[in-house]
């Protein structure tokens, strides 16, 4: 049987993972750079997190939703430690999308609206709802544009509270710091301006932390750089360091009723003890607090180097921008050097997602290789 042949794939094939390197069928390394996603947050294969589900595995590794599981429980009392989002309730379900789909649709259930704000350049998944709020007309299904979404560019406060004034959006869901849309972040004037018009005119607003989240920016969440309270914050990618789990934290003036949500995977035994053991790494060896300093060497090394044009993003979720496409740049990258990048929807921009491991004589290689690079593309 045939692969259905949706995604565009590098010739590498890793075998085997430690940390911050992948290892292919050759043992050749690769300095992961992309952290499959920004989803590997503590080091590929860290041996806490192996130890943890090993032994979940070996007691029990799931059950359904229909049962105690006081591995959530703990789950969200160590996310609301290290978050100090000590009000906030969890639900948890297992992709981005899906973390999204369920804040749509609580935000849809709370206010009784249907009509969502979304900003140009947005990536929130491929499901329904998710989709729809994802500004990329390709990916869009007709059957997705069932969904009725406005989206209105970053920092137009007037705009924004012209639509909000209509009292018939449910939510307005931005990024803090886009990922796939290339690390556009909105000012923080505009991003308490949606706080306050979504107060005013009872829309709830959504942070998708999915990519952000889990200390990758040298705060829990993203938007906690900034003074505002979200009604729904969304999560997953560095949430399981590679086992699928997502979640939302819901602002309490929303209030749960039997069967709102649900689902048959999420917060099973297997991902909340994944997930547990991601924030006790990150806490024990302090990962969010070194992304600035790691943010700071990494900005340094990058204006020595006169063809990058800027540094985008925060923390260790970082862009490089130059003037021209840097699809063959990557190439080499990977190819020549064994470096993984990431890219997005704009074409001049390299993304770095490491894991949070990462240190600064890895940047140090991947500096030297993209001078070599640079001359020979
Ligand atoms: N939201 C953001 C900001 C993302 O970057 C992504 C994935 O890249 C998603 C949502 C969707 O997550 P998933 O691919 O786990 O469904």
């Amino acid at each position: 049987m045939n692969l259905f042949n949706v995604y565009p794939l590098y010739d590498v094939t890793p075998q085997r993972a430690q940390d911050v390197y992948v290892y292919d069928e050759n043992e050749v390394k690769y300095l992961d750079l992309y952290g499959g996603h920004a989803v590997i947050s503590i080091g590929h294969s860290h041996p806490h997190f192996v130890k943890k589900i090993r032994e979940q595995l070996e007691r029990i590794a799931f059950y359904s939703n229909a049962i105690q599981n006081p591995l959530q429980n703990k789950l969200a009392a160590s996310i609301a430690e290290q978050s100090c989002l000590h009000n906030y309730e969890l639900f948890l379900c297992s992709t981005g999308a899906e973390a999204i789909e369920n804040a749509l649709k609580l935000s849809s259930f709370h206010t009784g609206r249907k009509k969502v704000i979304a900003f140009h350049g947005a990536f929130h998944g491929r499901t329904s709802a998710a989709v729809s709020v994802t500004d990329n007309a390709a990916i869009n299904a007709p059957l997705n544009l069932q969904h009725q979404v406005t989206f209105l560019p970053f920092n137009d406060i007037e705009a924004l509270e012209k639509e909000l004034a209509t009292e018939s959006y449910c939510s307005v869901i931005f990024e803090t710091i886009q990922g796939v849309g290339g690390l556009d972040q909105p000012s923080e004037e505009f991003v308490i301006a949606m706080e306050s018009l979504c107060k005013k005119y009872g829309s709830c607003l959504i942070a998708d932390e999915v990519q952000s989240g889990f200390g990758r920016t040298g705060t829990f969440f993203a938007y906690q750089n900034h003074p505002i309270t979200p009604h729904i914050i969304t999560m997953a990618k560095g949430m399981g360091n590679g086992f699928p789990i997502g979640g939302i934290l819901i602002h309490p003036d929303i209030k749960a009723k039997y069967g709102m949500l649900g689902t048959t995977f999420g917060g099973n035994h297997l991902a909340c003890s994944a997930s547990l053991a991601v924030l006790d790494v990150l806490k024990k060896d302090r990962l969010q607090e070194k992304t600035k300093t790691l943010e700071r060497y990494f900005r340094d090394q990058a204006a020595e180097i006169p063809e990058v044009k800027k540094v985008k993003g925060s923390g260790l979720m970082l862009g490089l921008e130059f003037d021209f496409e840097i699809g063959s740049l990557r190439k080499s990258l990977i190819y020549d050097h064994h470096i993984f990048t990431g890219g997005s929807s704009n074409k001049k921009l390299i993304r770095i997602l490491p894991p949070l491991t990462i240190e600064e004589k890895h940047f140090d290689h991947f500096f030297s290789a993209l001078k070599i690079a640079l001359k020979n593309i």
